[in-house]
């Protein structure tokens, strides 16, 4: 198959697939679809960079997460956050990677602020970059898509503050028994976020997950960090040679590199894809309608719709 088909039939497969709509984002807020900002944590001070902040939300008791993945996993939650109307911008709303906390009452957001927003840009992350503690937020609607959380050696191609995407399956599968390699990529060393969470998976599953952080813009003394066993910085972009490097030949329990998931901006997921091929980590010329190598089952999976954050019954509206 030539690699330009492939690469469009791949592009719905990938964290950006397109899932029914609910209409609940063209409503206003109401108490079910409105979340207070708990909590800010600023993950990177680097000034060359956007800053990541990483926003504890609070989940209304009405909730729920959709059913999906055949109820065997909760799947990946994406949530809708819809900035106030603005002028020459009336419908502000974008999806983030949310992730549910262990007391179930709350969830959190890793945003990416970006500068520059109405009347040009939606400016959604710039809108929740600004929130005080306190603030309610508008999110209307919540999806859960169904990935292979069965994986036994699954590569995970992560970039910038994509890598939130990604901390949640590698967790999962390597507590499913599996075999988890991880690249990140990243212009400056400070940019990398969640190594907190990274490098207590890698002391806990010291034989099964590794990182290899790519820094594109530092110098190779600057990427001379302490890293914790298993964890590697280089010098430079991802490329074929990097995936060759870390995913190729045989993994732990002799297999190949079964899966892979990547996170990034649809132009940087699909360049991912072409390094697959390059890579050779993956045969394409065996590829008969969707491809089951992506982690994120994208058509072959029992994804939800968007949903309603809440159930709409008995809901008042609220001012925000
Ligand atoms: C399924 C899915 C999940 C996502 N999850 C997350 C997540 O967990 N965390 C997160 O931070 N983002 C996530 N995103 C991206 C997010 O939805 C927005 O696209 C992002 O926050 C920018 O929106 P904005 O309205 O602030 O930017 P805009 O108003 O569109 O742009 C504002 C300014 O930022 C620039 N800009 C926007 N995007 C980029 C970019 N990627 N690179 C460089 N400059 C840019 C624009 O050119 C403009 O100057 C996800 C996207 C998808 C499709």
């Amino acid at each position: 198959m030539p690699l330009l088909l492939l690469l469009l039939l791949l592009d719905s497969a990938t964290a950006a697939f397109e899932s029914p709509e609910s209409g609940e984002s063209a409503l206003p807020p109401r108490s079910g679809t409105s979340c207070q900002l708990l909590s800010r944590e600023v993950l990177t001070g680097n000034s060359t960079t956007p800053a990541v902040h990483r926003l504890r939300l609070s989940l209304p008791p009405t909730a729920r997460f959709p059913r999906c993945c055949d109820d065997s996993s909760p799947g990946m939650i994406h949530v809708r956050v819809k900035a106030p109307d603005a002028a020459g911008q009336p419908l502000r709303f974008n999806p983030y990677s949310a992730h549910l906390n262990p007391d179930q009452r709350s969830f959190d957001l890793v945003v990416k602020v970006y500068p520059g927003g109405p009347p040009a840009h939606p400016g959604v992350s710039g809108y929740l970059g600004e929130l005080a503690v306190g603030d309610r937020v508008h999110v209307p609607e919540i999806r859960a898509l169904d990935w292979r959380h069965e994986s036994p050696r699954a590569g995970l191609v992560c970039f910038g503050v994509g890598v939130t995407e990604c901390v949640g399956p590698a967790e999962a599968l390597l507590e499913n028994g599996g075999e988890v390699r991880m690249v990140t990529a990243n212009r400056n060393a400070e940019d990398v976020v969640l190594l907190e969470e990274l490098r207590e998976l890698l002391v806990k599953y010291p034989t099964r997950f590794r990182v290899r952080h790519c820094i594109s813009q530092t110098t190779a003394a600057e990427t001379n960090l302490a890293m914790v066993e298993n964890e590697s910085m280089t010098q430079g972009r991802v490329d074929y040679r990097v995936l060759m490097e870390e995913f190729g030949g045989k993994w732990r329990d002799g297999g190949a590199a079964e899966h892979f998931l990547m996170v990034g901006t649809a132009a940087m997921e699909q360049a991912v894809i072409g390094m697959i091929a390059r890579a050779r980590l993956y045969d394409f010329s065996k590829i008969r309608g969707h491809p089951l190598f992506l982690l994120i089952k994208g058509p072959h999976g029992d994804n939800s719709k968007w949903v309603a954050l809440s159930p709409s019954e008995s809901d008042e509206s609220v001012e925000l």
